[in-house]
């Protein structure tokens, strides 16, 4: 489904962020992507949803490489992608349901189509009795289910979670994977990008380590540190 064909991607000023990357991810996978801060990997998932453009090599997805499509059509390639981030970055003036349904406000559905999707995945991530409130009203690991819903709400292939768990605590934490877990079991290829030990060693599933832009390990059912 994705493939990295020798890829880099230098930054302005020389900072070179990824170095000769080889990496396929077929459909359905759970990969986590662990490695230092500054390692690259907020880099290799910015470049998977076109945020960032590589410096060399290629990214593909489903065998067309990513850096031909027309910026015209970006938008309609990253209905594929969903993001999920450490801060939550929900609209505060928002409800809960509003900020779910704001993201299928450019995509072609109906009232009633939206009145229908959004409490089926705000059920999904357990927030279906959460709908009216604000972001402001809700802790952190409830916020993040709501970007959770967000993310899915157009039904993407892949679900990009970016350090998701950054800003929790464990308990709300693994709420959070377990959620990923679900979501994946439901068919959709998760990207996690890590740095939580725990979880990475519980999940047991494929990780890949990176270290100053490359991959030192891809390992099946890998864990954090060797
Ligand atoms: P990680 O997510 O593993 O912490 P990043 O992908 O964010 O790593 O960063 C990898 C490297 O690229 C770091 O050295 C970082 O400073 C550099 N970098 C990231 N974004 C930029 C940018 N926009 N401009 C210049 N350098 C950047
Ligand atoms: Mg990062």
């Amino acid at each position: 489904m994705l493939k990295f064909e020798n890829v880099s991607k230098i930054y302005p000023g020389n900072f070179v962020a990824l170095e000769d990357i080889n990496l396929q991810i077929e459909k359905g996978e759970f990969l986590s992507i662990v490695g230092h801060s500054g390692s690259g990997k907020s880099t290799l998932l910015k470049l998977i949803y076109a945020e960032e453009q590589v410096t060399g090599g290629h990214v593909y997805f489903n065998d067309r490489s990513i850096d031909s499509i027309n910026r015209k059509h970006l938008p309609y390639y990253r209905r594929n992608i969903g993001t999920v981030f450490q801060d939550f970055k929900l609209l505060p003036q928002k409800t809960a349901f509003e900020n779910v349904a704001y993201a299928l406000e450019v995509s072609d559905e109906t009232d009633e189509e939206i009145k229908e999707l959004v409490p089926e995945i705000l059920d999904i991530v357990g927030m279906g009795d959460k709908a009216n409130k604000y972001p402001r009203q809700l802790s952190g690991g409830e916020q993040q289910k709501i970007c959770l819903a967000r993310a899915l709400v157009r039904k993407p292939l892949i679900i990009i979670a970016d350090e998701p768990t950054g800003n929790l605590d464990p308990v709300a934490t693994w709420e959070i994977v377990q959620l990923l877990l679900k979501i994946n079991s439901m068919g959709t290829t998760i990207l996690l990008a890590t740095h939580n030990k725990d979880i990475v060693d519980k999940l047991n599933r494929r990780v890949i380590a990176l270290d100053q832009g490359k991959i030192i390990r891809d390992h099946q059912k890998g864990r954090y540190a060797i």
